[in-house]
């Protein structure tokens, strides 16, 4: 066998290929991962601009619970990887929120709240709204197998007033779903249970201290990690995964290979599919992401308390990938300094984010110096629609204690990642089995289906237990 030979090569160092890498090196596999890009984390990942440290996109580590809850995904998914608790260094929420036509539901660690939000605003449906949780709680919604339907049509069953729909769809198609206007019925389970009945969560240093964890956990169980080395192509001869040609020329092989490239774009690297392969699966829903940050004193006396506030301005929720730019009508607002960082502890600037839908290909359509000016009036845009939704602090007020802005658009995520279409929640047809028509080329992370940080752990986790390690 040459050194080149692996059990397992791993493509993409984001959450899910570096979890995958833990579990199976923990078991004596030989590993190799293999990253593109100069940094892991995948979409999740951090930059720096001078002295200040940008986490990509991390809101919130969803599925917190306080210690001693046994048998949550978090608490197994810790287990697995031999994280103790205290290394992650979680930080819950003070309190977030969805509002949309004058209602507000608290989303706050704590299912009671939000229950008792959704009998306030909504008697008649009280009771269809303990049903629907009562069916969902039935539902084993991390099983292998998705259900599959419409979450639009399981809420119509159980809910009568379309608001309350949407304000449940806010959220979790926001923070979970590939697919336009819906999100499939096992996904939304799982949003349920990881954003409703848990809740959110943050490191003090943010990603960072995810990302740093899983990257010790490769080295310290013999991980081989290229960074800067991405796969051009997956040789496909006798119906296997024969080798894995690199950018460089180079050439790996390996028994098994997990990609967490995405569906689409695996089945782009293969040498036995045309390029244009999986089109008709291709993800379509993209988020621009303003990033603000504030003096800390200044910042403070604004009053914004929330940690995060999902919103919808419109008569109703539309999830769908827009024909402008963005569709500022709804969207998420994150404030990162709102998390029990303990005493002692706080961010040294006020941070201020916000995403909405985008469109990809509008935004990749326009000339560099387009773009670059979009850019810019779109970050003013949204955030003085994010400022509604806020105590209201004044235009001087506001810019005088502004400190830097960035933003991200689809374009930014697909250079960044990889990713066809920029699509954040990767293709619309998830194989929860992590299997492909080739027996020793696995799906693992987004398009296995268990999305987020905490859902690509999991994904990693899964599949190198199903394929790697029972097999
Ligand atoms: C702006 C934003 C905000 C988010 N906020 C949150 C949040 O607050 N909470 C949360 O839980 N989730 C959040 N998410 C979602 C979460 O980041 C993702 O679901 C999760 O990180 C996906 O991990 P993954 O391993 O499946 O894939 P990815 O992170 O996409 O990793 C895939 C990796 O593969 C690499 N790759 C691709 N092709 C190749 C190739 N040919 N060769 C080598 N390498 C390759 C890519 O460079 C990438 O590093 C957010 C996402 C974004 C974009």
């Amino acid at each position: 066998m040459s050194a080149t030979h692996y059990d397992a090569a791993i493509i993409g160092a984001g959450m899910s290929g570096l979890a995958a890498a833990v579990r199976l090196s923990m078991y004596g596999r030989k590993v190799l991962v293999l990253e593109r890009h100069n940094a892991p984390g995948g979409l999740n990942s951090f930059y720096a601009r001078g002295r200040r440290k940008y986490d990509v996109g991390l809101h919130a580590l969803t599925n917190w619970v306080p210690e001693g809850v046994k048998g949550a995904p978090l608490v197994k998914l810790m287990r697995q990887l031999r994280i103790r608790r205290e290394e992650l260094d979680l930080c819950p929420q003070l309190g977030s929120r969805v509002t949309m036509g004058g209602v507000s539901l608290r989303i706050n660690n704590d299912f009671a709240r939000l229950t008792e939000d959704v009998a306030a605003a909504f008697p008649g449906d009280a009771d269809g709204f303990r049903r629907l949780d009562a069916w969902i709680a039935a539902l084993d919604e991390a099983s292998l197998q998705a259900h599959g339907g419409s979450a639009r049509e399981l809420l119509a069953r159980h809910v009568s007033s379309p608001l309350l729909r949407d304000l449940l769809l806010i959220p979790t198609c926001y923070y979970g779903s590939a697919l336009e206007d819906d999100i499939e019925v096992s996904q939304f389970a799982i949003m349920w249970r990881s954003l409703f009945h848990e809740g959110f969560a943050r490191p003090f240093e943010g990603v960072r201290r995810v990302i740093r964890l899983l990257t010790d956990r490769c080295r310290e169980h013999g991980v081989d990690r290229r960074m800067k080395c991405g796969v051009r192509r997956i040789e496909v001869r006798q119906g296997r995964a024969a080798a894995l040609l690199l950018d460089d020329g180079s050439e790996v092989t390996a028994d098994a290979v997990y990609s967490s490239a995405g569906a689409v774009e695996t089945m782009r690297l293969r040498s036995d599919l045309p390029p244009d392969a999986g089109a008709a699966e291709a993800g379509r829903l993209g988020y621009a992401e303003t990033i603000a940050t504030y003096g800390e004193e200044a910042f403070a006396g604004f009053g914004w308390n929330d940690t995060i506030v999902f919103f919808c301005d419109a008569e109703r929720f539309s999830y769908r990938s827009p024909a402008e730019l963005v569709d500022p009508s709804s969207g998420v607002i994150c404030i990162p300094n709102n998390y029990d960082y303990g005493p002692g502890r706080r961010l040294e600037e006020g941070w201020l984010r916000v995403t909405a839908l985008a469109s990809h290909d509008a935004w990749c359509a326009l000339p560099e110096e387009a773009y670059v000016a979009r850019k810019a009036d779109w970050f003013g845009r949204l955030n003085r629609v994010a400022r509604r939704h806020l105590p209201a602090v004044t235009d001087a007020t506001h810019d005088g204690a502004l400190v830097s802005t960035d933003m991200f658009t689809p374009r930014t995520v697909r250079k960044f990642t990889g990713h066809v279409g920029g699509a954040i929640y990767g293709s619309t047809v998830k194989r929860r089995d992590g299997r492909t028509d080739l027996p020793n080329l696995f799906l693992i992370g987004t398009d296995q289906g268990f999305l987020g940080v905490t859902g690509a752990m999991l994904s990693g986790i899964s599949m190198a237990n199903l394929h790697g390690l029972k097999a």
